[in-house]
C-alpha cells in the first residue's frame, strides 16, 4: 500500500520534499460487523486547507484544522471504490467520496456528512473531487447563502480559475450579475474570459495598483491604420499598450466579493466595495504559507460602508448536499456548466501537485489519479 507521509511540521512554503512516499502491507479484508470499510482510492483531491494541517498544532488557534502527524500518512478528500465492508450500508463495488488517507488503500469508518455514496455515475468520477464534491458545495453555499446575490449586482472573484472560483463565476453569471475574476497567468485569464464566461478578468501579478485596477474602465478603439487608441478610461493607466480590448472592472464599485486569497487583494477590494456589500470569506490562500499574516489597512471601512463579511465552512452545510446535487446535476448534464480539471497521474505525483497549489501551478481543479479502476 503506497502512502504519502508528512516528513515533519512545515514552516514557510511547503516543499515537495516535506512529503515522502513509502509502502506498507495492507490486509484486503475487514472483519464482518466492524463498521469499517476497505476502499481502493481512485482520485485524491488537492486542497489549499491541507497546508494548514502541515503546521505544528497551535493551542492559540484551536479553530484551524487538525494537524497531520509527522511520519504518518496525510489525509484529505478522495473518490474511492469499496473492496470489502463490515458496514451494513456499503457493499463491495460501491463508489463513495469523502475523507480518506493519501494512499492506495484506506480503511475508513464512514461518517455521515463526511462520506457520501456516489449515485450519479454517468459523470467522470473525478468530478466528485471538485464540481460535484466539496469545492462545488463551497461555491454553492458561499455564493447563494453567504453572498445573498441579486440580479444586476457586481461580483468579484479571486483565484477565479480554480476549483471553487470557476464555479462561483458561472453561478454569478446564471444569476444575471456582472462578474470579474482575477488569476495569476495569461492562460488563466483567457480561460475566465473565453471559457467560463466572466465579463472581464485580469492577471493580478501584472497589476502594480490593485485599488486602481478594480476601478478600471478602459475602452479601446482600433484606429483605421490599426493603431490602438484608448478613448476613455477612469484612471491614468501607465502601461496602456498592454490593453487590446474593452476592459471594465468596477467603476461603480463591488457589491459582492468572493474572497479566496486575502492579503493585499482583500484590502484593495474593501476600498472598492459599495455600501452594504457582502464578502464571503471562503479562504485566504496568500496567507497560508506566511509566518506573520499581512495586515489589512482597509478593515476600518467595513463599519463605515456597512459591509457584511462572513466566514463559512462548507462542511457546516453538507445537510444541503442533495439539494446542491439537484441544482447542479441538470446544468452539468446539459453542458451549461463548464469545468476544468488539472490531472496529475500517480500517487508519486501527489506531493508536487499539492504544493503546486501555492504557486498557482494548477489550471483548474487539481487532483491526483491513483487508479482508474
Ligand atoms: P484553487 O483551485 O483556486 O487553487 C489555488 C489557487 O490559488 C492557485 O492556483 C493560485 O491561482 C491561487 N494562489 C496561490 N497562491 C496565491 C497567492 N499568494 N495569492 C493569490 N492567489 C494565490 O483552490 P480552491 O478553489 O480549492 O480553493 C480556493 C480558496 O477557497 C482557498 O482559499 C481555499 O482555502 C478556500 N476553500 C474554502 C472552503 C470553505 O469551506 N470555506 C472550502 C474549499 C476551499 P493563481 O494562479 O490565480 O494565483
Amino acid at each position: 500500500n503506497k502512502q504519502v507521509l508528512l516528513r515533519d511540521y512545515v514552516t514557510g512554503f511547503a516543499n515537495e520534499s516535506d512529503l515522502v512516499i513509502t509502502s506498507t502491507n495492507v490486509d484486503l479484508r475487514v472483519p464482518k460487523g466492524s463498521m469499517t470499510v476497505l476502499v481502493k482510492n481512485l482520485f485524491l483531491s488537492c486542497d489549499p486547507y491541507m497546508r494548514n494541517r502541515m503546521r505544528k498544532p497551535d493551542p492559540l488557534s484551536p479553530a484551524t484544522a487538525q494537524s497531520f502527524t509527522p511520519g504518518m500518512p496525510i489525509s484529505g478528500l478522495g473518490v474511492s471504490k469499496v473492496i470489502d465492508s463490515g458496514h451494513p450500508d456499503y457493499r463491495e463495488g460501491d463508489l463513495l467520496w469523502g475523507a480518506v488517507g493519501w494512499e492506495e488503500y484506506s480503511v475508513i469508518t464512514p461518517i455521515p456528512n463526511l462520506h457520501f455514496k456516489i449515485h450519479h455515475t454517468n459523470f467522470p468520477l473525478s468530478y466528485y473531487t471538485g464540481l460535484l464534491g466539496m469545492p462545488g458545495m463551497t461555491a454553492y453555499v458561499g455564493f447563494y447563502e453567504i453572498c445573498s446575490p441579486k440580479k444586476g449586482e457586481t461580483v468579484f472573484v479571486s483565484a477565479a480559475s480554480g476549483a471553487v472560483g470557476q464555479l462561483v463565476g458561472q453561478f454569478a453569471k446564471m444569476m444575471g450579475c456582472y462578474v470579474v475574476g482575477s488569476a495569476g497567468s495569461k492562460e488563466k485569464v483567457d480561460l475566465l474570459r473565453n471559457k467560463f464566461g466572466f465579463d472581464d478578468a485580469f492577471n493580478y501579478k501584472e497589476e502594480h495598483n490593485l485599488v486602481a485596477t478594480l476601478k478600471r474602465q478602459v475602452k479601446i478603439l482600433l484606429h483605421p491604420q490599426n493603431k490602438i487608441k484608448v478613448i476613455a478610461f477612469s484612471m491614468s493607466i501607465k502601461p496602456i499598450k498592454r490593453f487590446s480590448l474593452f476592459s471594465r472592472c468596477f467603476p461603480q464599485g463591488i457589491d459582492i466579493y468572493f474572497e479566496n486569497v486575502g492579503g493585499k487583494m482583500l484590502d484593495a477590494v474593501i476600498l472598492n466595495m459599495r455600501p452594504h456589500g457582502r464578502i464571503a470569506a471562503c479562504g485566504m490562500i496568500s496567507q497560508y504559507n506566511l509566518q506573520n499574516p499581512e495586515g489589512v489597512y482597509g478593515l476600518s471601512l467595513i463599519t463605515y460602508k456597512r459591509i457584511r463579511i462572513e466566514g463559512f465552512n462548507c462542511f457546516d452545510y453538507f445537510h444541503k448536499y442533495s439539494e446542491f446535487l439537484e441544482f447542479v446535476v441538470p446544468y452539468v448534464r446539459e453542458g451549461k456548466i463548464t469545468y476544468v480539471e488539472d490531472v496529475a497521474e500517480g500517487l508519486e505525483s501527489a506531493p508536487a501537485a499539492l504544493v503546486g497549489l501555492f504557486h498557482g501551478k494548477n489550471v483548474g481543479k487539481q487532483l491526483v489519479v491513483v487508479s482508474r479502476d
